[in-house]
């Protein structure tokens, strides 16, 4: 078999979005590797795993990757565990049955990991479409929990509560009585959800919420479970209580500890939001590992092709299921989906056809389907991912408003490109990744329009940013070998480049610098505009910042020796460049360093007082208070230390030392007392450009005066 251990592309019909599939591909190869060893193989030793219901170090992962992105939902699983687990005691549980309960509650919404900031944190109520895309996360956690191949019972706990929940309609099509687990696990869920605030309502008293149970009785909640719930609550009262401690503890135990736990952390949240793409841009998808056993089987395949997922999980593939359209009428006989899959595996390469495939009920379905193989860094082969979309449908499964909103979280509104927060996170992914194998560099390459504010002055901003929206399509244009194109901001864009050494960037580099000089842009006829180039590579010991500094200190190189030319800067021509141009305008700590001064009435003793206005807007915290002077801090750093582009993640630190000498009253006249104020604002974390964070010091400074002016 041919095997190849370069990224396959896919065939440009496919629609997809533009280089997100860099980052996709290998989401779900570490996705098939959860649950493995280092060697591939299986995790059987019992030691490894918790009394054989899932490996140790994929819960602790996925609870860490739980903390670093919503406290709240670990908090909340963990609430929900300890209320199912009381019940089910209650109700004559022991041993091992009590722990799968327990993993199947702490795991059941760890879904929402895949959920983009704009909808996970949204401090009011999800519109229908923010809701539609946020119940993806039930999916996923089923995907996630198959890959990991945690014990079935727990899958099936999960898989089931989620249908409880749903009413009585979608029990029906469960066929049989679903687990008693499912049904304890829905009530704790319904309870604890209940009782914890909103941000759009307040908690709710324990009568309430059982009132609100006893009406979802025989619908949604099952009788017996709710009444143990109540008597156990009159008995014994709610069993958090006994708990406070350990629920203290949650937040502080699973948080990332180490540099790698956070590398552990990112690749997991990469796995998660990659899921939570394809469970919104396709039909339906699933996976089969090396020895074509079923390793994904998602809810959308479940639905188009009527295989229940709890009777697909682990099951050796069976090729009856699907039936090869092209033949399949003449001769009145099944051809199976396999030969895609073999001939997928055969070429290394993603494969596309149409077919006609055969649900339970014997009903034909036109799919085009998508076979991709999956294989690790060292060429091995680790599955086959298919992905089905349903063309018998009339339109898509979502409208292209949902699946623009879903990208929104990941797109710059301007341009469309990535934007800043998805180009970080998946340059995370690359130096991660080349950490683990150097002998494949991948490169970075800045590019900044020239004299882009003559535009805006000259004809105007509409025009500048139709002349960047330009910019942008020219650089997916000039792009087919896997980059990443992104909006770093302003007029600055960045491509990520996997697999490519500095020589061949800077090829590239120069090729898209010679289109974009030849173009006309902005519609304007005589408007041309040319654009100056940085390029760096990933070498030993790099880390995201080291890397990308390079790219900008040459791209520093090519503005200053005339512009509209590449500039390239490795490790050790660092020193050689420092003492050229880019030593003029190589980042220094001047420029990261913001200094003003200004004097306001206000007494010494309030100066404390005043600034907690400030404090408690900002988010700050004192890091160091004394009768001349104050720390604070405001702002928290994104992924990896970045500085993000919400101020909220832009974190800095803000030194003021003031004196109150002018305070003193001036011979028997009452003078108001007056402090003068020293301000030094520094960035705290990783911020490659000065005047971004020049412009976030000087906003501050100017508050921190408004809140003083009041005095
Ligand atoms: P240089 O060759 O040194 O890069 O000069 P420059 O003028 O391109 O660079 P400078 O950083 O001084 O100015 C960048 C300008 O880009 C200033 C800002 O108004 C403009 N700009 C940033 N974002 C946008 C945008 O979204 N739309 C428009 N129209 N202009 C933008
Ligand atoms: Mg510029
Ligand atoms: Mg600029």
């Amino acid at each position: 078999m041919a095997v190849t251990a370069s990224l396959p592309t896919l065939p440009e019909n496919v629609a997809r979005p533009r280089g997100m599939f860099v980052g996709a591909y290998r989401g779900l190869v570490n996705l098939l590797r959860l649950g493995l060893t280092d060697d591939g193989e299986t995790l059987r030793d019992p030691a490894a795993t918790l009394e054989g219901i899932i490996p140790r170090h994929v819960l602790r992962r996925l609870l860490a990757a739980l903390q670093f992105r919503d406290p709240g939902t670990i908090r909340h699983g963990r609430r929900v565990a300890i209320l199912a687990v009381a019940l089910a005691e209650h109700l004559g549980w022991e041993g091992r049955q009590l722990k799968v309960l327990e993993v199947s509650a702490l795991l059941h919404d760890i879904g929402k990991i895949g959920v983009p900031d704009t909808i996970l944190y949204k401090p009011a109520k999800l519109s229908e479409d923010e809701l539609e895309l946020m119940s993806l996360h039930y999916g996923i956690v089923l995907d996630v929990l198959q890959a990991c191949r945690v014990d079935r019972e727990v899958l099936q706990i999960v898989c089931q509560s989620q249908v409880v929940c749903n009413g009585v309609d979608a029990l029906k099509s469960l066929n049989y009585a679903p687990h008693l687990g499912a049904r304890i696990l829905a009530v704790a869920d319904a309870y604890e959800s209940l009782s914890g605030a909103r941000t759009y309502r307040g908690s709710r008293h324990h009568d309430e919420i059982m009132d609100i149970l006893k009406e979802g009785i025989g619908r949604k909640f099952d009788g017996n479970i709710v009444t143990a719930l109540s008597r156990y609550v009159n008995l014994r009262g709610l069993p958090f209580a006994d708990h406070v401690e350990e629920l203290d503890d949650t937040l502080r135990r699973h948080g990332p500890e180490s540099i790698d736990d956070l590398h552990d952390v990112n690749e997991l949240c990469h796995i998660f939001s990659n899921l939570y793409i394809l469970e919104s841009l396709y039909d339906g998808f699933f996976i089969l590992d090396a020895d074509y056993r079923v390793r994904c089987w998602n809810r959308g395949v479940e639905t188009m092709l009527g295989y229940p997922l709890l009777d697909m999980y682990g099951q050796p593939w069976s090729s009856r299921l699907m039936t090869d359209g092209s033949e399949a009428h003449e001769d009145g006989q099944s051809y199976e989906s396999a030969p895609l899959m073999e001939q997928a595996l055969q070429a290394g390469q993603p494969v596309v056809a149409q077919m006609v495939m055969t649900r339970t009920d014997g009903r034909k379905l036109d799919v085009e389907a998508q076979a991709i193989p999956l294989f690790d860094d060292q060429g091995r082969l680790l599955g086959v991912l298919q992905i089905l979309r349903d063309l018998t449908r009339s339109g898509r499964r979502r409208s292209g408003e949902i699946a623009e909103l879903k990208l929104a979280a990941s797109r710059d509104a301007l341009t469309s490109l990535s934007n800043r927060g998805e180009l970080e996170s998946q340059l995370s992914t690359l130096v991660i990744d080349y950490s683990r194998d150097q002998t494949r560099p991948f490169c970075i390459i800045f590019a900044d329009a020239d004299h882009f504010k003559n535009i805006n002055d000259t004809h105007g901003h509409g025009v500048g940013d139709q002349v960047l929206i330009d910019l942008a399509r020219l650089l997916e244009q000039e792009t087919y070998s896997g980059e990443l194109v992104g909006r770093y901001g302003g007029e600055e864009f960045v491509i990520l480049c996997p697999d490519t050494a500095l020589e061949e960037g800077v090829r590239r580099a120069e090729r898209i610098r010679h289109a974009i000089e030849l173009s006309h842009v902005g519609g304007i006829k005589s408007l041309r505009v040319t654009s100056s180039f940085g390029v760096s590579q990933s070498e030993p010991g790099d880390t995201v910042e080291k890397v990308l500094r390079r790219a900008d200190q040459a791209l520093y190189k090519a503005k200053h020796s005339g512009r509209n030319r590449t500039c390239s800067m490795m490790v050790n021509e660092k020193s050689q460049a420092q003492t050229s141009e880019a030593a003029a305008t190589a980042p220094t700590d001047a420029e990261f360093t913001f200094e003003t001064s200004f004097s306001a009435n206000v007494p010494n003793d309030l100066i404390v007082y005043k600034l907690s206005g400030f404090i408690h807007d900002h988010d700050a915290h004192l890091v160091e208070v004394t009768t001349a002077r104050v720390v604070l801090r405001a702002g928290q750093t994104g992924l990896f230390g970045f500085w993000g582009s919400q101020p909220k993640h832009q974190p800095v630190e803000i030194e003021m030392n003031f004196d109150d000498r002018a305070a003193k009253p001036v011979s028997g006249r009452k003078a108001a007392p007056m402090a003068n104020f020293q301000v030094r604002v520094k960035p705290q974390g990783w911020i490659l450009k000065s005047d971004i964070f020049k412009h976030r010091a000087f906003l501050i400074a100017q508050e921190l005066k408004h809140y003083f002016a009041g005095a």
